[in-house]
């Protein structure tokens, strides 16, 4: 199945416009990398958050654990 050919308006390279492709649809996957690049900075925060919410979960797993040991 053939994609329409566009070519990128950064580099000027031909590529296929693919369903889905991420990023701009007159930008080359190369070029679209930039954007995804740009998502992940925002990551350590989101990476900083989960972890402590893990933290959470792991801390009241415990306490579920304590008092279930505890009633035996
Ligand atoms: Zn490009």
């Amino acid at each position: 199945m053939a994609f329409p050919i566009k070519v990128c308006a950064v580099c000027e390279e031909e590529f296929e416009l693919k369903p889905g492709k991420p990023g701009y649809a007159n930008r080359c996957p190369e070029c679209s990398v930039p954007e995804v690049t740009e998502t992940t900075t925002k990551q350590p925060m989101d990476a900083v958050d989960r972890k402590s919410e893990s933290e959470a979960n792991e801390a009241r797993r415990q306490a579920i654990r304590e008092l279930l040991y505890s009633r035996k």
